[in-house]
């Protein structure tokens, strides 16, 4: 303490010299009763202070988080897209969409609040959309065409490609979220090569299956691949299951798969296999008819041995519904949903848009920031917020942190391990 109050003199005479040295009337600053800011008792404010209330100790802020809430029972619309032309070439129907069709629906979508989440997600109840949008997902089967995605020679993506239009979107609407998972058939078609004016030209039988060619189907699949599009397998040549032999079924899921490795490869891209996720849109939405055909969909591993997670079923022209949430008794990974995106059925959707809640903001609190990760805290916080009745039950999504708060209580969620072998 002494030395402190010796400290602070030697302070208060410093600044006498300062005053003297800077310029000002010296005779005042030697006055000590009429320049009380100079006695060694009553520092002016500018002068450090080393006092003892000054000490590295701060006074504990307190902290709050907010935790985005998903309904436990919430939905997801799922729609097919097919082909996508030019307006001139014709009216949208089931299997063609004119592109101008498709960019008013992302419009019409992001005004009422939809924003994209990965089909992945979806169905390992991981998925979540930011405080008040809703979750929609995109498809897109029997790719690949130019018009389901197509890279310019300088690098852009043609403004004729659905999912160049969808990332020009997201760029302009970042909350919309790039997603979708494409369905491909690499045996029936040939890709395009290159865009002349309006139209996409394929190789002709000469050049079909050319390295350059090959390469140019691969790295485009690598853009997508890596700008997170999900792409998985509609099987070969697109049969109809219903009356292929269990050894045809299993070729034509197999055979597609290494052709979508050799692609990749031939690219410069084996890098990203190891990302590839087993997913399967049954050809026609049919499954096949006998029960052990059934179980070669159902137990089909990839070629790297990965499990099929799901199955994508029907194309529900007749009956529109949406696809339950995992968290919901009628989740069945093995009979996913879609309904065809359709000028009538974008109908549909935003009049049962009352079905689709947004999510919600729960704000946590207060902890101590070091907490924000600390599972058993953040589980406490958010079973204060139910039994205080501020917040409610559902999915709650914190810091990448997942719990379900159903029935008053509050468990932390792991979605399950994907084995890899
Ligand atoms: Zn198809």
């Amino acid at each position: 303490m002494k030395n402190r109050l010796s400290l602070l003199f030697t302070l208060g005479m410093g600044l006498i010299l300062a005053y003297a040295a800077s310029g000002c009337t010296i005779v005042q600053s030697f006055m000590p009763t009429e320049t009380p800011t100079i006695t060694p008792t009553q520092p002016p404010t500018n002068t450090p202070q080393p006092s003892p209330t000054i000490t590295p100790t701060l006074t504990e802020v307190p902290y709050y988080i907010d935790a985005t809430v998903m309904a436990l029972d919430q939905q997801v619309p799922i729609l097919i897209y097919h082909r996508f032309i030019p307006d001139r070439v014709g009216p949208t129907t089931s299997m063609k969409m004119q592109l101008s069709e498709f960019k008013n629906e992302l419009e019409l979508f992001y005004e009422h609040g939809f924003s994209l989440v990965s089909l992945y997600d979806w169905i390992h109840g991981t998925s979540y959309v930011p405080p008040g949008r809703r979750p929609l997902i995109l498809t897109i089967d029997d790719v690949w065409y130019g018009d389901t995605l197509f890279i310019n020679e300088d690098g852009s993506l043609s403004d004729l490609s659905a999912l160049g239009i969808l990332y020009d979107f997201y760029q302009e609407h970042p909350d919309f979220g790039y997603h979708a998972a494409v369905f491909a058939i690499y045996g029936d078609k040939h890709y395009a090569v290159k865009q002349v004016g309006d139209m996409f030209i394929g190789p002709d039988n000469s050049t079909w299956t050319t390295p350059a060619w090959r390469i140019k189907l691969g790295s485009t699949i690598a853009w997508a691949v890596e700008h997170g599009i999900e792409v998985y397998n509609h099987t070969f040549l697109h049969l109809s299951m219903t009356d292929l032999s269990n050894t045809d079924i299993q070729d034509q899921l197999f055979k597609n798969d290494l052709v979508l490795r050799d692609l990749l490869s031939e690219a410069g891209r084996e890098d990203l296999i190891p990302q590839l996720k087993n997913i399967i849109a049954l050809p026609e939405g049919k499954w096949p008819s006998s029960q052990s055909g059934k179980n070669v969909v159902l137990n089909y591993e990839d070629p790297e041995g990965k499990p099929v997670l799901a199955v994508m079923e029907a194309y529900n022209l007749d009956a529109a519904q949406f696809t339950p949430s995992y968290f919901s008794d009628e989740f069945n990974p093995f009979a996913i949903a879609r309904i065809t995106a359709s000028p009538y059925f974008v109908q549909y959707i935003i009049q049962n848009i009352d079905d689709l809640p947004p999510a919600r903001v729960c704000t946590l609190g207060p902890i101590k920031q070091e907490q924000e990760n600390d599972v058993v805290v953040l589980q406490e916080q958010i079973l204060k917020a139910l039994n205080s009745g501020t917040c409610s039950e559902g999915v709650y999504h914190v810091n990448g942190l997942i719990f379900i708060a159903r029935d008053g209580s509050v468990d932390p969620h792991t979605p399950p391990e994907i084995p890899t072998n």
